[in-house]
C-alpha cells in the first residue's frame, strides 16, 4: 500500500510537470506545423527543400502526438462522464482498433451478457483500448491474436482490499489479452512508470500505460497485469459499477483473478 501511495504521488508530480510543458509545447508545435504546411504548399515537389520540409512536418506531427499523450497522461482533458453500456463503447471502437493492428493479427471480441453499467467518459475507454491494443500489437511478431472481453466482477475479499489497495465491491471488467512476447520481471515492475519503454528511441513514449493508469484511477478503478514470457499478456481493467438507487445489490461473478500470473 505504501508503494502504491508513493507511485500515486510520483505520478501526480510528473503529471503536473508534464501537463504544463505539454500545453505550452503544443502551441509552439501548432505554429511549426502550420508554417511547414504553408511552406510545403509553395515549394515545388521536386525541389530538394520539399523533402526537408516533409521531414520537419512529420517530426512536428510526431511531437504533437507525444504532447497529446502527455496531456492525456496528466489528465488535463476535460471529461464528461456518462452512464454507459461498455459493450456498446467497445463495439464502437473495433473498426478503429482493427486499423491500428496489422492484418496478421486477429482481433476477437467477447462481450459479456447483462453487463452492468459504468459511469465514465466514453473517450477515455477509447484511449484505454487504443493504448492497450498498440502495446498488444507491438508485442506480437508475425501472426497472433488480441482478445477483448468484458464481464461483471464482484470483490468481497478484505485481504485483497488491504494488500492490493482496491475497495471491495462491484466492478465491470474490460480485459485485453495478447499472444505476444510477454513481459519480464523488470518490465512488469516498471510498466506504470512514466517514460519507461522497451520499444527503443522514437518508437515508444513510455506514456501509454501511465495514461491508462491515470484514467482508471480517476474513475476509481484498478488494473491487474498478468504476463508470461513468450506466451502473452492480459491487462484487466476494473471500473466501478454504476448503480441506480433502486437497483438491489446483486451477487456478481466473483473474479478475484489473483491465482495465476503476476500482480503488479
Ligand atoms: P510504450 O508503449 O510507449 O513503450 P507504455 O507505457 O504503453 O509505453 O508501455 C511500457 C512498456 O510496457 C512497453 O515498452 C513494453 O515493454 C511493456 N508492455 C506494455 N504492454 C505490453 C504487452 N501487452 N506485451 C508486452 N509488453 C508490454
Amino acid at each position: 500500500l505504501q508503494a502504491q501511495l508513493l507511485q500515486a504521488q510520483k505520478m501526480e508530480s510528473v503529471g503536473r510537470l508534464a501537463g504544463g510543458v505539454a500545453h505550452d509545447f503544443n502551441n509552439m508545435l501548432q505554429a511549426i506545423l502550420g508554417h511547414a504546411e504553408l511552406a510545403l504548399n509553395q515549394v515545388d515537389p521536386f525541389h530538394p527543400l520539399h523533402e526537408y520540409l516533409i521531414e520537419i512536418y512529420h517530426a512536428a506531427e510526431r511531437s504533437a502526438n507525444l504532447t497529446r499523450q502527455l496531456l492525456a497522461f496528466a489528465s488535463k482533458q476535460t471529461i464528461s462522464p456518462k452512464i454507459l453500456d461498455l459493450n456498446q463503447i467497445v463495439e464502437g471502437t473495433l473498426n478503429m482498433l482493427r486499423r491500428l493492428i496489422s492484418e496478421d493479427i486477429e482481433l476477437d471480441w467477447y462481450p459479456s451478457k447483462d453487463l452492468w453499467s459504468v459511469n465514465i467518459d466514453p473517450s477515455q475507454i477509447d484511449q484505454i483500448l487504443t493504448n492497450l491494443c498498440i502495446n498488444a500489437r507491438d508485442a506480437i511478431t508475425g501472426h497472433g491474436k488480441i482478445t477483448i472481453e468484458t464481464g461483471n466482477a464482484f470483490f468481497n475479499d478484505n485481504y485483497c482490499a488491504q494488500h492490493f489497495g482496491y475497495i471491495p465491491g462491484e466492478y465491470v471488467l474490460m480485459s485485453v489479452s495478447d499472444t505476444g512476447c510477454g513481459m519480464d520481471q523488470e518490465t512488469l515492475a516498471n510498466i506504470f512508470e512514466p517514460f519507461f519503454t522497451t520499444k527503443g528511441f522514437g518508437k515508444g513514449t513510455g506514456l501509454g500505460m501511465p495514461t491508462v493508469y491515470g484514467i482508471v484511477k480517476q474513475n476509481n478503478g484498478f488494473i491487474n497485469v498478468y504476463s508470461e514470457l513468450g506466451k502473452g499478456s492480459t491487462i484487466k481493467i476494473y471500473l466501478p459499477r454504476f448503480k441506480k438507487k433502486s437497483e438491489p445489490i446483486q451477487e456478481g461473478i466473483s473474479d478475484l483473478g489473483l491465482k495465476k500470473g503476476i500482480e503488479t
